[in-house]
């Protein structure tokens, strides 16, 4: 069986308008049974269900936290486990997707690098998350109007799965999304970058810094070593040249790694002409971390250092905590198991 999340639109299987009706189904509807399909022939429908399946899911269990955010957990059809945020805050209703089954990176503060690598997820993989979460909740999929890549993995060393599934997600009979709500974050990988910027859909780029000199950044981030910082804001640069799309920094406050006030005032320097916003993010704890994170005083003083200097910051106080669905926690570490029966059908 054949994953039919993998086809555009215009490739689904049927004549004509029967494609219009799938993506319909598919995308507006959330079905996830062929046999809910009742305006197609049926015979149409049991030849489907012979020859594609709809969900990438063995098991789909939801862990909601008390501030509203949800965690789902999903066991991928070989066995091995993924995870999503769903945050339904302020009418936005966001997602936050993995790109992989843990991650190459391997960054100091962060669960899922310490997990190691697993594998790329598919673009159907990547769909199904959010078609999942949709079905779950009870939404239609085009009800999700925020999609961020913050998940497991890094989108830009999977672009070419992460990019047919960006696509479907923009494809106006798929999930219309507008490309400015669609977010690819990366711990700057200045290839990817460059591609992401000639294929110009249109999408929002964050850059994952997390410090201003090199040497800092490299206790930080392993890999760190084969793309300078300077190379990577080249990339960036172009990005933004490119598709003038202002782009986000994220700098998660270490205590004592990266929270001076003379790396406020270098990162300051270094974003001069780049109209880039920070986003500082108060690290979140998980069990064996290396590394603490800035006290609360601390992230006021280095935003306000950064303000000062003229950068536009922002401090991202985390959501989801309690059931380990904040950024970098996630690492298929469920505090309280808390399953939520799911309804008929969901994954399947
Ligand atoms: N690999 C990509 C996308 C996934 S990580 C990237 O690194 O950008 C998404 C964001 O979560 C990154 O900015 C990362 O720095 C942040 N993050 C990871 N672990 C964290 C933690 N324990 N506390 C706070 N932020 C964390
Ligand atoms: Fe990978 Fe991003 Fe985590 Fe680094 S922060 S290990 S790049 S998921």
């Amino acid at each position: 069986m054949r994953p039919i999340l993998e086809l555009f639109p215009e490739e689904l299987p049927g004549e004509g308008f029967r494609k219009a009706q799938i993506a319909h189904w598919l995308y507006a509807k959330g079905a996830l049974d062929f046999a809910e399909m009742t305006d197609l022939p049926k015979a149409l429908r049991e030849a489907l269900d012979r020859e594609w399946r709809l969900s990438e899911f063995s098991l789909v269990e939801a862990y909601p936290s008390r501030d509203g955010s949800v965690k789902y957990l999903f066991t991928l059809l070989d066995g091995q486990r993924t995870e999503a945020v769903y945050m339904p805050y302020e009418n936005r209703k966001t997602v936050c997707l993995s790109s992989m089954v843990g991650c190459p990176a391997g960054c100091a503060f962060c669960a899922t690098g310490a997990m190691g690598f697993g594998r790329n997820l598919t673009a159907a993989e990547i769909l199904s998350q959010l078609l999942a979460i949709a079905h779950h909740q009870g939404i239609s999929p085009r009800e999700i109007r925020n999609v961020v890549l913050m998940g497991m993995g890094e989108p830009l060393l999977n672009l070419g799965n992460v990019l047919k599934a960006v696509r479907i997600m923009l494809h106006k009979k798929a999930l219309a999304m507008s490309p400015r709500r669609i977010t690819l974050s990366t711990v700057g990988i200045p290839k990817g970058i460059y591609r992401l910027a000639e294929e110009d859909l249109g999408v929002r780029l964050a850059l994952s810094l997390h410090a201003p000199d090199d040497e800092t950044r490299k206790r930080i981030i392993p890999t760190a070593h084969r793309y300078p910082i300077a190379e990577i804001l080249e990339a960036v640069r172009h990005y933004y040249a490119k598709t003038k799309r202002r782009v986000t920094l994220e700098y998660t406050l270490l205590k004592g790694m990266n929270d001076h006030p003379w790396q406020a005032r270098l990162l300051a320097k270094l974003l001069k002409g780049l109209s880039a916003h920070v986003n500082l993010i108060p690290f979140n704890p998980w069990e064996g971390a290396p590394v603490e994170g800035t006290p609360r005083a601390g992230i006021l003083a280095f935003a306000e250092e950064l303000r000062r200097l003229g950068v536009p910051t922002s401090i991202r106080w985390s959501r989801g905590q309690d059931v380990g669905a904040a950024c970098g926690q996630l690492a298929l570490k469920v505090p309280k198991p808390l399953l939520t029966p799911l309804p008929e059908g969901a994954g399947r």
